[in-house]
């Protein structure tokens, strides 16, 4: 498989709000693992204050993501706040308004 290219992109427009209109871009964030929920241990890192957080890469996105699909492999595993972030919520929305770049 073609190893994917990360380009610079404007901002995604805020209709219609999917998951493959944004590149994951919630997947940015840095996520907090306050749960048990069986994330493999090659995706945990730790924080400044020693929390348990989601692995991201140089790219900036989270370790567990495929970077061809853009979808979580871990699905059945990730973490709760994964869990708890809503397409179409507020913070959804306001990701999706930092979004600068895709991978295609
Ligand atoms: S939940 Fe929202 S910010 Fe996250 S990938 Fe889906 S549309 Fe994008
Ligand atoms: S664990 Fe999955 S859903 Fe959560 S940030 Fe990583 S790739 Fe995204």
């Amino acid at each position: 498989m073609p190893t994917p290219t990360l380009i610079p992109v404007t901002p995604v427009p805020e209709e219609p709000v999917s998951c493959s209109t944004c590149s994951a871009c919630c997947c940015q964030l840095e996520v907090m693992l306050i749960t048990d929920t069986g994330v493999p241990r090659r995706f945990i890192d730790t924080d400044d204050w020693g929390g348990e957080v989601m692995l991201r890469l140089d790219d900036g996105w989270c370790a567990a993501l495929d970077r061809n699909s853009m979808r979580c492999t871990i699905y059945e595993k990730r973490p709760l706040i994964c869990r708890e972030f809503e397409t179409g919520s507020a913070e959804c929305l306001e990701e999706r308004k930092g979004i600068s770049s895709i991978y295609v």
